[in-house]
């Protein structure tokens, strides 16, 4: 990571870093403006960002990483989502089909490989161009995501921004309530995470949020999120 970028990203922090959610989105956009792109599951908790994406700009670009396993509900969702947030520019991300067919079934016996093809790969491609991403990661969720801040950068020198890393469970319910928003239809069943289909399952309300997810494995992230640890 080159002195130049960091110093940037730390004169960033020192800028925004006390911000949170729409506040904070409000001003990477402001700052870096057609360089900023929103990435999101259209999960559980997603509709709490894009509701805070629609009100600072419906014209952001919002990348959805269609890795062909993907519950049908979760593409119901996002279309009904995305309208009814009037999001402009929903982006669907597919593997290249040589890296799709080579992932066939792969989460089965190696699921970061099957990761890297489906996710990393097509997100790689999705975001030149882009000097900040969006996400909704937040540190309830635990696990590695329990020292995330709010601006980070990532292994390729990119601006990472976290509008909701320091909210609550209580918090992001507020949201959908405050806000009306709708719920994943998968919610209802239990899942509190949600991926691919083969590698989520529901939770109990005593499990940590993201159990579900490659429940089983030493496995907890896909590795979409890989931050420098240099600031
Ligand atoms: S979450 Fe599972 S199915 Fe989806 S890309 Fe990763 S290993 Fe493959």
């Amino acid at each position: 990571m080159s002195p130049d970028v960091l110093g940037r990203v730390r004169h960033l922090r020192h800028a925004f870093g006390h911000l949170d959610g729409r506040d904070v989105l409000e001003a990477v956009v402001r700052t870096f403006p057609g360089k900023v792109a929103v990435t999101s599951s259209f999960g559980a908790e997603a509709a709490v960002l894009l509701d805070l994406v629609a009100q600072v700009d419906p014209t952001l670009p919002v990348i959805v990483l269609d890795t062909g396993a993907l519950f049908d509900e979760t593409l119901i969702y996002c279309r009904a989502l995305t309208l009814r947030l009037g999001l402009s520019d929903v982006r669907m991300v597919h593997p290249e089909p040589a890296d799709a067919a080579a992932a066939e079934e792969l989460w089965l016996t190696d699921a970061d490989r099957c990761c890297h093809l489906r996710k990393v790969l097509p997100l790689r491609r999705a975001v030149e161009g882009f000097e900040v991403l969006v996400d909704g990661r937040k540190r309830f969720h635990g696990g590695g995501r329990e020292g995330i801040s709010t601006i980070e950068v990532d292994l390729d020198g990119r601006i990472k921004v976290s509008p909701l890393a320091r909210w609550s469970q209580p918090e992001i319910d507020d949201a959908f309530r405050l806000r009306d928003l709708p719920r994943h239809p998968l919610v209802a069943d239990g899942y509190r995470s949600i991926g691919c289909w083969p590698c989520s399952r529901p939770v109990g309300a005593d499990e940590p949020v993201r159990a579900g997810r490659w429940a089983g494995a030493a496995k907890t992230e896909c590795g979409i999120h890989r931050v420098s640890k240099a600031l």
